[in-house]
């Protein structure tokens, strides 16, 4: 009797320690040196800040991307050109 309680305590401590972080995160490492040791893995960084500039990166890319090429004939189009050299469409401001 006393190793299976002996049993589940170790169970219940090896599951709350694998859980722990997941439940908890550990709070933000305290601001001592600066922005040194920001972005040493950006891509693991969930932070709000982190997703947002993520996500603004991307929203940047696609319009670079929209903007650089006509939609309508594939064209590369100038940096603020409102229509498309080569077919005239009219390209989204
Ligand atoms: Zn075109």
């Amino acid at each position: 009797m006393l190793e299976l309680l002996l049993g589940v305590v170790l169970a219940a401590g090896a599951t709350y320690y694998v859980l722990l972080p997941i439940l908890r995160p550990p709070p933000e490492p305290a601001a001592d040196t600066g922005s040194s040791d920001e972005g040493e893995d950006p891509d693991d960084d969930m932070s709000p800040r982190a997703v947002a500039f993520r996500a603004l990166k991307e929203i940047e890319f696609d319009r670079a991307t929209a903007a650089g090429y006509c939609a309508r004939c594939g064209t590369a189009l100038e940096t603020d050109a409102r229509y498309c050299n080569s077919c005239g469409a009219r390209v989204a401001a």
